[in-house]
């Protein structure tokens, strides 16, 4: 066989084994490999073997990615957790993340390889566009487990930042349609989070594992460790619920193993499950449909049903999300409907029983203004219906940090639009109103321009995206209406048309702010590159103080807060405290550094990292 005809006959049999339909047995495939081995140059076998790692389709696991098995809330008994728990008499819980499997493979220099998905359990399918979302080195050969979700934050962000995303219905689906995407763009990462929990074929126990993953950058889960005798299903139920309430990412139950528990090399392990809580359904009768208006002018429409129990509260309004999804439905008042908890802890209609004739209201509740339909939503596209105004009103206030107003407070005030707000002279009489006026004045006269024109409620524009507008144009500019060429990163065409048909509201409620307020002169441009992120300083640093250190986060923006779950990052240097530890507990992300760092490096170090 020549040099060539092996080369080939290696890759055509790489290819099928991939496939899953190996055509020569491992041993044989290995052979292949020494024979070519023996036959080139090292550098050149090097290079071959990274061609076949790197040959895209499938791709078989080297262990198998096991699917655990599913315990229900209902038909949870205690010999179960017996079993499971046997080893040492102690569980190790995590809660479960309802994301996307994925399998990390590190190549001998802990560089990462492969980007596989979970697949059947034996093959799965490489990603390798999805590669900058993790942690680029670890322990060599190293293969490590987790799901790749989406933070409800970052799935709102990506609702707003993108119009074809803009009607997705939860962030599980929407993080498998990505890793599938073929072009998919490093913008579109920055929305993904990969939470590791597990190093395959490590025998080690978890605890142990996920405190090197977490030394490694990686993110990890919460977890407990609850003696077995504690343990019975409303227990789990209860911690379910808790772990719901507080996580940043969807979880559809919990996982349980005991604390000695490693890995196990099947595809339905034996010692490790899934505890699941059901939803509960059950059924009730539409009385009244309400269309809401939102501050962007769109309607969604709420079923009011006859209450019902449901996972322990009364529920008496369903989201019906969209008039498109009414007409779906086929409900009206009168339809006998199953209701449920969704994930996102909404009520929502789960089926119709009794369908009924669906009217679309052809008029705005409000303002009475004639309805557009785009298929999906019904929209007010009046400019000035009050309600979409007096939302405004109260989102502009939030802004800015006025809190305790609503939109009845402000109808009550006489304010129905911004120069109403603007102006606003309160009524001595009432200390309420004095709040406001004082307020408005305390926070406004603070703030620059720029900033003031940043409070303005913009729809459709998150702070994201109106911060890299803002940046892209210049301030300047867009106060004379000149744009230059182009778009900024992640700003659509769409996006940016939207900015453009708001800026002349949005300059006139500036001068209505200047004409009242005194209102200060901009500041020069900073670069606030750790804006919305915190920070924590613990352990020394040879070559500066702390509070150096704190203080340069500060002026780029980032905030100092003490270790809690809301923190984004802990900055470690030499002999570091139990903040050290405390954040380990809570899954924050660490940065640690050589206590010789010179400071600008360190900046620069985080600046990058964050
Ligand atoms: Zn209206």
């Amino acid at each position: 066989m020549t040099i060539q005809e092996l080369k080939e006959r290696i890759i055509i049999a790489n290819k099928k084994y991939r496939e899953g339909n190996p055509i020569i047995t491992d041993d044989e495939y290995d052979e292949l490999l020494n024979e070519l081995e023996k036959r080139i140059p090292k550098k050149e076998f090097i290079e071959f073997r990274k061609l076949l790692f790197e040959n895209p389709g499938k791709f078989k696991h080297t262990y198998k990615v096991g699917s655990l098995r599913k315990i229900k809330y209902e038909d949870f008994n205690d010999s179960e957790i017996k079993f499971i728990g046997n080893k040492s008499g102690k569980i190790f819980i995590t809660p479960k993340i309802d994301g996307n499997s994925i399998v990390l493979y590190y190549d001998e220099e802990g560089k990462l390889a492969n980007v596989v998905t979970r697949g059947n359990g034996v093959f799965g399918e490489i990603r390798n566009a999805l590669k900058p979302v993790f942690p680029q080195e670890f322990l060599p050969n190293a293969i490590v487990r987790g799901e790749l979700c989406m933070t409800f934050e970052d799935f709102e962000k990506i609702k707003f930042d993108y119009e074809e995303y803009r009607n997705a219905k939860n962030p599980r689906n929407l993080v498998a349609g990505l890793v599938h995407r073929d072009d998919i763009s490093e913008g579109l990462l920055k929305y993904l989070t990969f939470i590791a929990f597990q190093i395959m074929g490590d025998e080690r126990n978890q605890e142990t594992q996920l405190d090197i993953l977490l030394e490694n950058f990686f993110t990890i889960p919460d977890y407990e460790i609850v003696e077995v005798d504690k343990i019975d299903k409303e227990y789990l139920k209860k911690l379910f619920e808790k772990y719901k309430r507080e996580a940043d990412y969807p979880i559809d139950g919990l996982v349980l193993n005991d604390v000695g528990y490693g890995f196990e090399n099947e595809l339905i392990p034996t010692k490790r499950i899934a505890f699941k809580v059901n939803v509960e359904i059950t059924q009730s009768e539409i009385i009244d449909i309400t269309w809401n208006v939102s501050k962007n002018g769109k309607l969604t429409p709420v079923a009011k049903i006859k209450p019902v129990e449901l996972n322990g509260t009364i529920v008496k309004n369903v989201t019906l999300y969209n008039a498109k999804n009414v007409e779906k439905l086929k409900v009206g008042i009168g339809s006998k409907v199953l209701v449920y908890k969704s994930g996102e802890i909404i009520p929502a209609i789960k089926e119709v029983l009794t369908e009924s004739e669906t009217h679309l209201p052809k008029k705005c509740p409000i303002c009475g203004s004639e309805l557009e339909y785009d298929g999906t939503e019904l929209w007010c596209k009046n400019r000035n219906c009050p309600k979409k105004i007096i939302k405004k009103l109260v989102e502009f206030l939030k802004r800015l940090g006025i809190k305790g107003f609503t939109e009845k407070s402000l109808k009550n005030f006489g304010i129905n639009n911004f120069k109403d707000l603007i102006n606003f002279k309160a009524n001595k009489k009432y200390k309420n109103q004095i709040k406001l006026e004082k307020a408005l004045k305390e926070k406004l006269e603070n703030l620059t321009e720029e900033e003031i024109f940043k409070s303005y409620p913009f729809q459709n524009l998150g702070d994201n995206l109106l911060s890299r507008i803002i940046d892209y144009y210049g301030f300047d500019n867009i106060k004379e209406k000149k744009f230059k060429d182009g778009y900024p990163e992640l700003v659509s065409d769409i996006t940016f048309k939207q900015f453009k048909n708001q800026l002349d509201g949005a300059l006139k409620f500036l001068e209505l702010v200047k004409e009242r307020f005194n209102v200060k002169e901009n500041k020069k441009k900073e670069n606030k590159i750790l804006k919305g992120k915190s920070f924590c300083v613990t352990g020394s640093f040879e070559n500066f103080k702390r509070s150096e250190l704190e203080k340069r986060i500060k002026e780029l923006g980032g905030e100092i807060k003490s270790v809690s779950k809301k923190l984004d990052c802990l900055i470690v240097g030499n002999k570091p405290g139990s903040k050290l530890e405390k954040a380990n507990k809570l899954g924050i992300k660490i940065l640690k550094f050589d206590d010789k760092i010179e400071l600008n490096e360190l900046i620069e170090k985080i600046c990058k990292g964050v």
